[in-house]
């Protein structure tokens, strides 16, 4: 009787998997066709400074989201996409394709709109792409061909790519080396710590949203905004908290002096004209 459930629920396992296998092999074959189809884009979610007397500056700087529109199942959010891409290597083209785009978009708007055209553009890094040798003069081509200037462009990586792999610390030393900045992403979330902040040659420290979105009821999550500027600013390395969403959220980030903040409270995520759009209406 045991052994007879034991086997229906294998069965059933096994069922799960094979439809598991099988989407995924569904979305690599679809997102092979989508790089060449051109399916895929760019959105960009304002990053504001969060200056003195309660100041926000709009032009501080963009981060760059990929997003898929799909013929059939709609807009593809990236947490859908992004693992299958690094999985079987698409991840390298599709990488290239979101650093081309932004940097282009980024020059673009420069031309369009002089002083308001946002001054940092930041854009997401996957392990993969890190681990292919040479990859940083990919970076040099691409900052050659767009025009782009390199103390404008800031790659984020996230702890659990950043830790202690001396093979990644070389590489993020080689992007280093180009006059781009680096930031940390989603702190907080992983295994490393306030502690070995300083191993990492990072310029920047995004908090993640987890912290923010619990600081106007945790005494703890708020202390913890707080000791992560602090160490951040003692290493010279400024700080963005990510997820904004109200404006009691965006007074307690901005009274711990984080530099920056990042939300739907300013914006979501916009497609260029959009962006444009949102930068002149200031
Ligand atoms: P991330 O880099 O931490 O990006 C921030 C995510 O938070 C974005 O989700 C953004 O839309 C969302 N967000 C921003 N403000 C708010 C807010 O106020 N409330 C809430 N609830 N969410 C907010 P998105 O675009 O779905 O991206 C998810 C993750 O996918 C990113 O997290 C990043 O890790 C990855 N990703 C996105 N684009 C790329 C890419 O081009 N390359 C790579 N390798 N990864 C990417
Ligand atoms: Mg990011
Ligand atoms: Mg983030
Ligand atoms: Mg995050």
């Amino acid at each position: 009787e045991a052994k007879r459930a034991g086997g229906a629920r294998h069965v059933r396992f096994e069922a799960a998997m094979r439809e598991r296998a099988a989407r995924r092999n569904d979305i690599e074959m679809e997102l092979r066709q989508a790089l060449q189809g051109e399916q895929l884009f760019v959105v960009y979610q304002p990053v504001v400074g969060l200056l003195p007397d309660g100041v926000t500056d709009h032009s501080t700087g963009v981060e760059a989201l990929v997003r898929w529109r799909h013929p059939v199942r709609g807009i593809v959010p990236p947490f859908e996409f992004i693992g299958v891409a690094e999985e079987s290597g698409l991840i390298g083209a599709l990488g290239d394709f979101v650093l081309e785009r932004s940097c282009r978009d980024f020059v673009r708007w420069r031309a369009e709109l002089g002083t308001l055209a946002p001054r940092l553009m930041a854009v997401n890094l996957s392990r993969a792409q890190l681990a292919q040798p040479g990859w940083s003069e990919t970076v040099a081509r691409i900052l050659r061909d767009t025009g782009m200037p390199e103390r404008s462009l800031q790659l984020e990586v996230t702890e659990s790519l950043a830790a202690q792999d001396t093979d990644v610390q070389q590489r993020l030393h080689e992007l280093k080396a180009l006059g781009i900045t680096l930031a940390l992403d989603d702190f907080g979330t992983g295994y490393s710590s306030l502690a070995s902040l300083h191993l990492l040659p990072v310029d920047t420290v995004k908090i993640d949203r987890s912290f923010v979105s619990q600081s106007e009821t945790s005494h703890h999550h708020r202390v913890l905004i707080e000791a992560t500027v602090k160490v951040a600013q003692s290493l010279g390395m400024n700080t963005v908290a990510e997820g904004i969403e109200t404006p009691e959220q965006a007074e307690v980030v901005r009274r711990l002096q984080c530099d920056k903040a990042q939300g739907y409270l300013y914006s979501r995520p916009l497609e260029s004209p959009a962006l444009v759009d949102w930068l002149r209406a200031g």
